[in-house]
């Protein structure tokens, strides 16, 4: 049975100073427990002015409002029908929603045994009947107040403790990316460790290597100082051009030669070290070409000769030559120049020596053979017995010969000395090889060789010295008649190219092999064959030859195959090329 007894207030008035709580929905509800109605009324009187109140006939009907409607406080009488106040104590604090819900026993004064088990069972105070009304309405204030401030107290350990398990899990947050910045710091320690390893590593090697480098530097050095030692100790002056032009390198012996230390030269171009160079050297038609700086070609080695007049008289013979690297590639040229002064002085003292001996030895020669040519010839001299006749022409024979070396020697001096004068002008080739025939027709006719003449239809006029044109002609032919057996074949052609007029003897005599046309144009060289051998010569009538084509400004050259004939032919120039003079 259900009792709401709020609105019975016979002392509200009294009542009004313990309010608690103020307003009327959040008065606090007192649930009043008792089965006696007249005591239940009287309590629920007393409190109704300050609490909303409602009441319970016994211990289980007092548990069924208690689930439904949640009171803030129960008065609870002990002894009651149904289920004792010591029951609801215990069945409320078993239930965890109702342990704060402070409950207040009421107890006559016998039961003091059964007020102390409600007490420790969960009963928060206790009043004995009869009570005091003010009495009861101060345990319930404070109880209230004690409950609501345990609440207050509850919740704010509650938003503190939320507040803390925020905290607690941004700590945790923190704290787990503290972890992971720690581990990545230790990582990259570890990878700065490995890499100081490594860097510890290739420091050693780099110092081995510098070491090694520094060795090899000294080595290199070493090797450069005595290179340049042995270069400067050189007798011949070393220059030596980039393929740009460029002086970059240059000996001492330079220095020597034409008293431009190796600074000066090293700071000027190629143009104006010539200019330097060509002050001090003799004019010389060669000179230009010598001198131009031709480190473009890579190919060509040339020499030339120059004479130095300034400081000192100086001849040289000038190398040219490029130079390439280990692997072959052209990194420049260099430029030697030899002193062959000394050597020139006892050339020309050994020329005018020969020169002088084979004058002298002509005088004599002529006589002898004009004798043992008039012996032979004059029938005045007396008959002479077979055998006088044969020992005189043995003298004859060896006579001619001696004198032929003689004069071969004595052309070859005198061209070496410079003393072999030329008197160049034009001339009419066909004209000076029809007046050599006549003395070479016996000789072709004895040996039934077959001469035949190739000459232009309309002769040009060449420029050369009529007896040297004549001397190198009858060189040459008398070699083809000498070297061509019985019944061969003699031509002479003579032909006109550009400023030139080449002049060929072809021969289908013995021929030569490679080996000996390098050699034909050396001083007593004389080819090892029979034909060679069967007749006389000195070995000097080609060299005399050339020099004689080369001195009239020709070139000579030759072809020629063992068995099969030779052709020597050489140039003159036209004179017409040369303005006719
Ligand atoms: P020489 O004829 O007096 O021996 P040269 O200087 O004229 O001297 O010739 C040198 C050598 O060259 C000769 O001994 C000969 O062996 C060879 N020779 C010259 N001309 C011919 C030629 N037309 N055919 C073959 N061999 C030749």
């Amino acid at each position: 049975m259900l009792n709401h007894p709020e609105n019975e207030n016979p002392d509200s008035q009294q009542e009004e100073q313990h309010s608690f709580p103020v307003t009327a929905e959040s008065r606090a509800l007192v649930l009043v427990v008792e089965d006696n109605p007249q005591m239940a009324r009287m309590i629920a009187a007393t409190l109704a002015p300050l609490y909303r109140v409602i009441t319970a006939c016994d211990g289980q009907d007092g548990l069924e409002q208690t689930l439904a409607l949640h009171p803030d406080l129960i008065l609870c009488d002990v002894s009651m029908p149904r289920m004792s106040g010591e029951q609801l104590v215990t069945m409320l604090r078993a239930q965890p929603d109702f342990d704060d819900v402070p409950i207040v026993v009421l107890s006559g004064r016998t039961d003091e045994q059964l007020r102390i088990q409600l007490l420790r069972a969960g009963a928060q105070d206790y009043l004995i009947k009869p009570f005091n009304r003010e009495e009861l309405r101060l345990r319930v204030a404070n109880l209230l107040v004690m409950r609501q401030v345990r609440q207050v107290l509850q919740r704010e350990v509650t938003v503190q403790s939320r507040d803390l398990v925020t905290l607690a899990s941004k700590v945790t947050l923190q704290q787990r990316e503290l972890t992971q910045t720690l581990s990545l710091l230790q990582e990259r320690e570890a990878r700065v460790l490995d890499q100081a390893k490594e860097l510890e590593v290739r420091g050693r090697q780099l110092e081995r290597a510098n070491k090694a480098l520094t060795t090899r530097n000294r080595q290199l050095d070493h090797m450069q100082s005595r290179l340049r030692a042995i270069v400067d100790t050189s007798q011949d002056a070393m220059l030596f051009l980039t393929p740009d032009g460029i002086p970059a390198e240059v000996n001492m012996r330079f220095t020597d030669f034409f008293g431009i230390d190796a600074n000066t030269v090293l700071s000027q171009s190629a143009n104006h070290l010539t200019a330097l160079l060509k002050a001090q050297f003799a004019a010389e038609v060669s000179l230009d070409e010598a001198l131009a700086w031709s480190t473009t070609d890579q190919e060509r080695i040339f020499a030339a000769q120059q004479v130095q007049m300034e400081p000192t008289r100086r001849e040289f013979e000038l190398f040219s030559l490029p130079v390439l690297n280990l692997d072959q590639t052209y990194i420049g040229r260099l430029y030697v120049w030899r002193d062959v002064t000394h050597e020139r002085e006892v050339d020309r003292m050994k020329s005018e020596f020969v020169c002088l001996a084979s004058h002298e030895l002509r005088t004599p020669l002529t006589s002898i053979k004009g004798y043992v040519d008039l012996l032979l010839t004059d029938e005045t001299v007396g008959e002479l017995s077979e055998l006088q006749r044969e020992f005189l022409e043995i003298a004859q024979n060896n006579a001619r010969r001696l004198m032929n070396i003689t004069n071969d020697l004595l052309d070859l001096s005198r061209m070496e000395s410079g003393k072999m004068e030329l008197h160049r002008k034009p001339l009419d080739v066909n004209l000076l090889i029809h007046k050599l025939m006549p003395s070479f027709q016996p000789g072709w006719d004895a040996k039934r060789q077959k001469f035949t003449l190739h000459l232009p239809e309309e002769a040009r006029m060449v420029l050369g010295d009529a007896e040297g044109v004549m001397q190198i002609l009858s060189n040459l032919l008398s070699n083809a008649h000498k070297y061509t057996l019985e019944e061969g074949h003699i031509d002479l052609s003579v032909e006109t190219v550009g400023p030139v007029a080449w002049i060929s003897v072809t021969d289908s005599g013995i021929g030569l092999s490679t080996e000996e046309q390098a050699q034909l144009f050396t001083r007593f060289y004389r080819a090892h064959n029979t034909a060679t051998e069967a007749v006389g010569g000195t070995g000097l009538g080609l060299v005399i030859t050339r020099s004689m084509v080369e001195m009239q400004g020709g070139e000579m050259q030759v072809s020629s195959e063992p068995g099969h004939g030779s052709t020597f032919r050489f140039t003159l120039p036209l004179a017409e090329s040369l303005g006719g003079s």
